[in-house]
């Protein structure tokens, strides 16, 4: 069964629709979403409502589902994300809000650990982005396999034989062999792409195979640009969706 592992959605729900349609037309049957699904973008509300419609095995707390449901300080958020996450916790439902209180930090399912940022204190939101930062969170991972989001940066972490090796995502699905390893999983954003290509990305993942596969899907950025400017909330926001930085 092929599994959907999607992350920081960022309340972009034209993305959002996008890759669950390529999701369902690539036969994925399972979902797993690794947070973020709001912050950021125009329409919080209704992609909480798309991902719980969706029945996943598994949805984790990001940071962002974090701040727009609590109202914690906003200081360690850059201006622009305080803002977008003052403006979220205006227009999200209570029934929302109070699911997305309800998110764990970590879970398993497909037989791999998920969590939004790293397994190195999940609610400290430590961001895997190195080699380091690919250590502290292998010291935590007991699973073979596991997926992250939170940089926005699709990529791949190895451990093999003591030593961390990065790897940008393959074109092509990629076998991981357990056997040689551990595997951390970075699926990449589905709303806010920041490695340069504005396509939405998320992975597709085969358990019994191993496989993985980094999809890149077109979707209408500029529709979502043009909600983030009727909103109100900060230009950039809207801007930085059509060059995916
Ligand atoms: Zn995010």
């Amino acid at each position: 069964m092929e599994w959907a592992i999607f992350a920081d959605v960022h309340g972009n729900l034209d993305a959002l629709e996008a890759v669950l349609a390529d999701a369902r037309a690539a036969g994925a049957g399972r979902y797993a979403c690794l947070g973020d699904i709001v912050g950021y973008g125009a329409e919080p509300d209704a992609c909480c409502e798309r991902v719980r419609a969706l029945g996943c095995a598994a949805v984790v707390r990001g940071n962002h589902d974090h701040a727009c449901s609590h109202r914690t300080s906003l200081a360690w958020f850059n201006p622009r994300a305080a803002e977008a996450a003052r403006w979220t916790r205006e227009h999200l439902s209570e029934e929302n809000r109070a699911w997305l209180r309800t998110l764990p930090y970590r879970a398993v399912a497909a037989g791999a650990a998920l969590v939004h940022g790293s397994l190195f204190e999940p609610p400290h939101w430590d961001y895997v982005v190195d080699t380091a930062s690919a250590r502290r969170h292998f010291e935590r991972q007991r699973t073979e396999t596991a997926f992250v989001g939170h940089s926005h940066v699709p990529c791949l972490f190895a451990l093999r034989a003591g030593r961390v090796l990065g790897f940008r995502p393959p074109a092509t699905p990629l076998v991981l062999d357990p056997g040689a390893g551990k595997y951390l999983v970075n699926v990449g954003s589905v709303g806010q792409p920041r490695d340069g290509d504005p396509h939405a990305c998320y992975c597709l993942y085969d358990p019994e195979a191993h496989a993985v596969e980094w999809r890149r899907v077109e979707y209408d950025a500029e529709a979502a640009a043009r909600k983030i400017r009727a909103a109100g909330l900060p230009d950039v926001l809207a801007a930085r969706l059509l060059i995916g930085r």
